[in-house]
């Protein structure tokens, strides 16, 4: 069996999520918007769905909750939804440098449609800098997506104080909470967010099937035209088995979070203790301002994509960055924006854990990645020539 260390990018659906999933393929297949019986459960079903993930957020009303496909179709519709809704009162955006490619893309996406468009840097840590971000803010300022943690590095961004300059200055804040949402609980009322992107996936629901948190008040335009369902602002037949499947990983992890937080906790710092013994090796982002099941690092002389084949061989699966970037040859913006060089940012690995992860998944990684890195070194140009001496004799 392979060690499975790449959470971020896919997570199992959990065997009790897939279990109340089955009946809705089979004989609860009504579709909500139907007048008879069989629609008359599945809205029932729906809405129930909907309170769930209503009390995963801590979100005082059902209404607020918009399903969606998932999290690139949320931010979509959060961010180009909203911008379109408040075009009349300006015409500017703030994004962050380190977002996910979904969000830059749609950046762009807006710049073209006559939005300016902002990003906030971040420090070498891969945090936003308020002051950075309040100095970018004018009158025309609509908008502000902040995801509330990297999906690369795990940075924690200040969104307790994002949400209040956002408030104070009369402007939406849209978070992305996926890399956060299997770890971090989220209550909307502790922090105001006006819109929220959720996925199910990340907390072990099935993929393809997500939310949009929207506060009390808050309306955006749809992007997807046709029927009119989920509240005029999302069209389509409701996905009911995925939006099961998603309430019902919400109602576990709503239970277990905080448990399941700690344990992660304890193996992903045994990780980074160990790796870090490798002599030059670093740890991207923040020490402790991070997610529990995050670790990324990166190693002189060698490249992050040669570690994960060599980590591939052994049967130990990871990452190099963010799954949904990696069509693009570039070296990760995440990094790039922590101020790393070209030739850095192109040697890191990143690890993430989840719910499955075991002990002894990371005393295997622990054993092997030395051996590895030592290897590769060995055969890399890059390697200045008294380490190479050493590492020779410690290979012989
Ligand atoms: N935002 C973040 C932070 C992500 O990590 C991802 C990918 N898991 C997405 C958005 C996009 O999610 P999806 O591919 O499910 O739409």
């Amino acid at each position: 069996m392979s060690v499975y260390l790449d959470y971020q990018a896919a997570k199992p659906v959990d065997p009790r999520v897939f279990e109340a999933m089955k009946p809705y393929f089979t004989k609860n297949f009504g579709n909500p918007s139907s007048l008879h019986n069989y629609g008359f459960h599945a809205t029932n079903d729906l809405e129930e769905a909907r309170q769930k993930i209503a009390e995963f957020i801590n979100a005082p009303n059902s209404d607020n909750i918009i399903f969606t496909s998932g999290a690139t179709e949320s931010n979509n519709l959060g961010i180009i939804g909203g911008a379109l809704r408040n075009k009349k009162k300006g015409n500017h955006i703030i994004i962050s440098e380190i977002e996910h490619i979904s969000i830059l893309n749609i950046g762009k996406y807006l710049e073209k449609q006559g939005f300016r468009v902002s990003r906030v840097p971040v420090d070498r840590f891969g945090i936003i800098n308020l002051g950075k971000l309040e100095r970018l803010i004018t009158d025309e300022t609509i908008l502000i997506s902040i995801s509330t943690a990297s999906n690369e590095i795990g940075s924690i961004q200040p969104v307790e104080e994002i949400s209040q300059l956002a408030q104070k200055k009369n402007i939406w804040f849209h978070s992305d909470a996926v890399a956060s949402e299997s770890t971090i609980p989220l209550d909307v009322e502790k922090v105001p967010f006006d819109l929220l992107t959720l996925s199910s996936n990340d907390i072990y629901g099935p993929r393809g099937v997500g939310a949009l948190y929207l506060k009390k008040g808050i309306r955006v335009n749809p992007i997807l035209i046709g029927g009119g369902q989920e509240h005029g602002m999302r069209s389509g037949s409701e996905n009911m088995p995925g939006i099961i499947g998603f309430a019902k990983a919400a109602e576990i992890l709503k239970a277990e979070i905080n448990e399941e937080a700690a344990r992660l906790k304890i193996l992903r710092d045994k990780l980074i203790r160990e790796v870090l013994k490798i002599p030059k090796s670093y740890l991207n982002g923040h020490a402790e301002r991070r997610t529990p099941n995050n670790a990324n690092f990166r190693f002189d002389y060698i490249e992050g994509e040669s570690l994960l084949l060599s980590l591939k061989d052994e049967k130990v699966e990871v990452a190099t960055g963010s799954a949904c970037s990696s069509k693009t040859l570039e070296p990760s913006h995440t990094l790039m924006s922590c101020g790393l060089l070209h030739e850095e940012a192109h040697g890191s690995l990143l690890l993430t854990l989840g719910r499955f992860t075991e002990e002894k998944d990371i005393d295997k990684i622990i054993k092997v990645l030395p051996g590895i890195v030592r290897k590769l070194r060995i055969l890399s140009p890059l390697t200045p020539s008294d380490l190479l001496k050493k590492l020779q004799e410690e290979e012989n």
